[in-house]
């Protein structure tokens, strides 16, 4: 497998010695790329394209320390591997604390150091990326869990009071559930489940979040949409889920359907936990309704 590193270094000479390095390196393939300044470091590191980084402290006005903790700030899981030349090892550990996986000391670079550096921090962080998996994806479906979903809420909620943008947000929930597992076992109400789940997640923009709230109960964040925006997306997830039955084992095929309730922040709702709430009530309804349909919360609210 060939890995991508990037070099973020403003010296010439540094990128210069670190290809030579990488000549001698006796396992795996490797590429070289390199950033001179902070931004442009910063841009390619975002760009998720590289396995591992290797970023130098002395970075023009600005320094490495900096661009760790604003790709951290920004969501970067890439492997850091700090380069710095102070031997005081107080720049080291604020680079560790910060999120660096290693380092290592410029004067002191042997390749084979290098190399051992680079495979240890590619392996802790493919370690790191699973766990992360495990403590906010649901086992079932690859969907957000709850406690992610509470955290993504919380700050798409944050974001859309800053900026001044809606949030929507619509709760599903699988019609008749408990018939599929009477009728056919829970390992085909798993199937099933999992079915839907991809479904109803193939709806949305890559912006937007798919979660499984509860049971067969799943939640969409649907970021700068307001109620309009939501009821396109939860009428879409009716209909992708209606469109054809579900396939399961033993070659049977399944008519599933489900029920959506949708809300937008601020119109519907003050807050994430109110919106939740609104959308909840309005799925409820959607329920008393006759269910495979989708209802606003404006609309039980204006039959009241
Ligand atoms: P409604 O249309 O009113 O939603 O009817 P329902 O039968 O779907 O409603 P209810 O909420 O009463 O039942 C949900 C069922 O979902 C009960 C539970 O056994 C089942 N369920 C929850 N989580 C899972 C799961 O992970 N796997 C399977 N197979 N079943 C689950
Ligand atoms: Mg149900
Ligand atoms: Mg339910």
């Amino acid at each position: 497998m060939n890995r991508r590193i990037l070099l973020i270094d403003d010296d010439r000479m540094q990128y210069r010695l670190t290809q030579a390095h990488f000549k001698t390196f006796q396992s795996g393939r490797y590429t070289l790329e390199w950033a001179e300044t902070y931004e442009e470091g910063m841009r390619q590191l975002l760009s998720g394209r590289y396995d591992a980084c290797l970023l130098d402290y002395q970075l023009g006005e600005k320094n490495g320390l900096q661009l760790i903790r604003d790709a951290v700030a920004q969501g970067c899981h890439t492997p850091i591997v700090f380069l710095t030349a102070e031997t005081a090892d107080r720049v080291d550990i604020e680079a560790m604390n910060a999120g660096a996986l290693d380092y290592l000391v410029k004067g002191e670079i042997t390749p084979r150091m290098i190399e051992r550096s680079l495979r240890y921090a590619l392996k802790l962080g493919e370690t790191l990326e699973a766990l992360r998996r495990l403590a906010t994806r649901d086992e079932l479906t690859g969907l957000l869990n709850r406690r992610e979903f509470e955290r993504v809420l919380n700050e798409e909620e944050e974001r859309a009071r800053r900026f001044q943008h809606p949030l929507g947000l619509v709760m599903v929930d699988i019609d008749h559930f408990k018939s599929v597992n009477d009728t056919h076992g829970h390992a085909v109400g798993d199937e099933v489940l999992r079915e839907v789940a991809r479904r109803v997640a193939g709806e949305v923009r890559s912006v937007d979040r798919a979660m499984r709230y509860g049971g067969e109960e799943l939640a969409l964040v649907l970021v700068q949409s307001d109620s309009a925006a939501a009821e396109d997306v939860a009428r879409r997830v009716c209909a992708a889920v209606r469109r054809e039955p579900v396939r399961v084992s033993g070659g049977r095929a399944l008519r599933v359907t489900v029920s959506a309730g949708f809300a937008a922040f601020p119109h519907d709702a003050g807050s994430g936990p109110q919106l939740l709430n609104a959308a909840d009530k309005a799925l409820y309804a959607a329920k008393a309704q006759g269910r495979d349909r989708a209802v606003a919360f404006g609309e039980v609210e204006a039959g009241r």
